[in-house]
C-alpha cells in the first residue's frame, strides 16, 4: 500500500467549515494510497492570530478576535456527528490560544508569537481527522512538531532535512500503517522544542517536506482554484488552467509571487521527483495541474506573476568606480541577515536591487537593520510601493522574437527596472504598485488570448 504513498494538503479555504472539509475527507478516503493529510488553518483564523500577535490590542479588542476564532472553530464542532469526542480537546486549545494572545510579552517575543501562531492549524487538524472518521476511515491527529525540526528564526524558520528525515521514518512512517494520519503544515519546532512557523502559506512546503521525508511518490495541493493558472485568475478572469508544467517553471512562478504554492515547495520535490498535483477541493472532478519532471511542452511563455510588496533598495558611492571589492562588502551585509536578492541591475557607479516586503514580515524587520548597515558604507536610496511583474517560460534568452514580444507588450507603462538574461526561466519588470494589475493584463492579452 506504500509504494504509492500521497500525501495530501489542504488549504485555509478547503478547511473553512464542516460543509468543505467533508469535501475534503471524500477526496482523502477515495484514494487508498493517501495516508498522510496535512492541513492549513480554517481560513481567517491564521490573520486572526497575526493581528492578535502583531498589535497591541486592550483587552477588549482581544476578546473580540478570540471571539471571532471561536466563532469559526465552534461551528465546525458543532455540525460534527459526535463533537463530545475531540471538544475537551478543542476546548483546552482554545484556553492555550488565550494564555499566548493574553502573555504581557506577546509583542515582544517571537516564540511567543509563533507559539500563538501555530494553534490555527493545530485546532483544524483535530477537526479534520474528526471529520475523516466519520467516513468510516480510521484517523489520527498527529503532531507535526515531533517531526518538523526547524532552525529558530521564528517566523520563517528554515527546516532541517536531514533530521526531519530519521524523525518522520522513526515516528510518523510506523503510524501510517494503522490510520490516515492527519498532520498541521505551517509548524514545527526548533532543537529545544519551541514552537516555530516557516512563513504565510508555509502548509504547501511541510506537504512537500513530508513527502519526501516518507518517500511518497505524489503530494496534492488542494486548494480554491482548479489548479495552476497562466497569471493569478482573481487579476483577470481570461486566466486559463494549466494542464501541466514543470518543476522549473512551477518553482520559479512560485518564487515570482503565484501564491497558490509557496515558493519553496518545490525544493523537496525537485531532489526526491515527487509529481506535484493541484486542484480544487470543491470541485475534484475538474482535474488540476500536474507538476512533473520532464513536461511534453516547454513553451516559451508560460504565465504571468506577480509579486507585491517590493522594495527597490540603490546604493551608490563614487568610490566604488575605484575600491575593489565593495560589492563584496554590500552583499555581505545582505547575506548577514539572510535576506535573499532576487532582481539586480548594477552600472558602474551604483547598483539597484529589490527586496520583498511584506508589512509585520521578518523580512521587514531584517531589511530595516539592513539598510541601516549598508548606509555606514555608502549611500542608500529606498524607494517604496513597487511590484515585480514576471513573465515565466522556457528558453526565453535564446528564442528569437521572444522578449521583443514581451517589451512591445508594456510599451506603455513607465518600468522602474527590468531583469532578463541570468535565468532562462523569466523575465521580470519593477512596476509601480498601481500599474502592476494593468501590466499583467496587457501581458496576457498578448501572450495568452
Ligand atoms: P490555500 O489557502 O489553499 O493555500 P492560497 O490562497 O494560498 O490557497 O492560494 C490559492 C490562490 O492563489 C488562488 O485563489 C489564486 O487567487 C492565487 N493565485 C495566484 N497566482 C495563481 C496562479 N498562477 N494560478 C492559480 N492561483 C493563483
Ligand atoms: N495558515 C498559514 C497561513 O495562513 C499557513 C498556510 O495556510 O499555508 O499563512
Ligand atoms: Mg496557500
Amino acid at each position: 500500500m506504500l509504494h504509492a504513498l500521497n500525501v495530501a494538503k489542504f488549504g485555509g479555504t478547503s478547511v473553512a467549515n464542516y460543509q468543505a472539509i467533508n469535501n475534503c475527507a471524500k477526496i482523502v478516503v477515495g484514494n487508498q494510497n493517501t495516508r498522510v493529510v496535512v492541513v492549513s488553518a480554517a481560513a481567517g483564523i491564521t490573520n486572526h492570530l497575526v493581528l492578535l500577535a502583531n498589535t497591541a490590542l486592550t483587552s477588549e479588542q482581544i476578546s473580540e478576535v478570540i471571539d471571532n476564532i471561536r466563532k469559526i472553530e465552534l461551528a465546525i464542532l458543532n455540525s460534527l456527528k459526535k463533537p463530545s469526542e475531540v471538544e475537551d480537546k478543542l476546548f483546552s486549545l482554545l484556553d492555550e490560544l488565550e494564555v499566548y494572545a493574553r502573555h504581557e510579552e506577546l509583542n515582544f517575543r517571537d516564540d511567543l508569537k509563533d507559539a500563538l501562531l501555530s494553534m490555527g492549524e493545530r485546532m483544524s487538524s483535530l477537526l479534520v481527522a474528526a471529520i475523516i472518521r466519520e467516513h468510516g476511515e480510521e484517523a489520527i491527529n498527529f503532531d507535526v512538531r515531533k517531526v518538523m525540526r526547524t532552525d529558530d528564526r521564528f517566523s520563517e524558520a528554515t527546516p532541517d532535512i536531514e533530521t526531519i528525515g530519521k524523525l518522520s521514518q522513526q515516528l510518523l512512517y510506523p503510524e501510517l500503517k494503522k490510520a490516515i494520519v492527519v498532520t498541521q503544515g505551517f509548524i514545527g519546532s526548533d532543537v529545544q522544542g519551541r514552537t516555530t512557523t516557516l512563513g504565510r502559506g508555509g502548509s504547501d512546503f511541510t506537504a512537500a517536506l513530508l513527502a519526501e521525508a516518507l518517500g511518497a511518490k505524489t503530494c496534492e495541493i488542494w486548494t480554491d482554484v482548479i489548479g495552476v493558472y497562466t497569471t493569478d485568475p482573481r487579476i483577470t478572469d481570461k486566466a486559463k488552467p494549466l494542464p501541466e508544467l514543470s518543476f522549473e517553471e512551477a518553482a520559479e512562478m512560485a518564487t515570482f509571487g503565484a501564491k497558490v504554492l509557496h515558493p519553496a515547495t518545490m525544493e523537496p520535490a525537485l531532489r526526491q521527483d515527487i509529481k506535484v498535483f493541484v486542484g480544487s477541493s470543491k470541485e475534484p472532478e475538474k482535474g488540476g495541474t500536474w507538476i512533473v519532471r520532464d513536461c511534453k511542452h516547454e513553451p516559451p511563455y508560460r504565465a504571468v506573476t506577480r509579486r507585491k510588496d517590493q522594495v527597490l533598495v540603490t546604493i551608490k558611492t563614487p568610490k566604488m568606480m575605484y575600491a575593489q571589492g565593495f560589492l563584496e562588502r554590500v552583499f555581505h551585509i545582505i547575506a548577514k541577515h539572510d535576506l535573499s536578492v532576487d532582481l539586480i541591475t548594477t552600472s558602474e557607479i551604483a547598483v539597484s536591487f529589490t527586496l520583498d516586503n511584506p508589512p509585520n514580515s521578518m523580512s521587514e524587520k531584517m531589511n530595516k537593520e539592513t539598510l541601516l548597515e549598508l548606509s555606514e558604507i555608502c549611500e542608500v536610496k529606498v524607494e517604496r510601493d513597487y511590484d515585480v511583474v514576471t513573465v515565466v517560460g522556457n528558453n526565453m534568452h535564446s528564442a528569437a522574437g521572444v522578449s521583443s514580444r514581451i517589451f512591445a507588450a508594456v510599451a506603455d507603462f513607465n518600468l522602474r527596472m527590468i531583469c532578463f538574461g541570468a535565468n532562462v526561466h523569466n523575465l521580470s519588470f519593477v512596476v509601480d504598485k498601481n500599474d502592476s494589475d494593468e501590466v499583467v493584463k496587457a501581458l496576457h492579452a498578448s501572450l495568452f488570448e
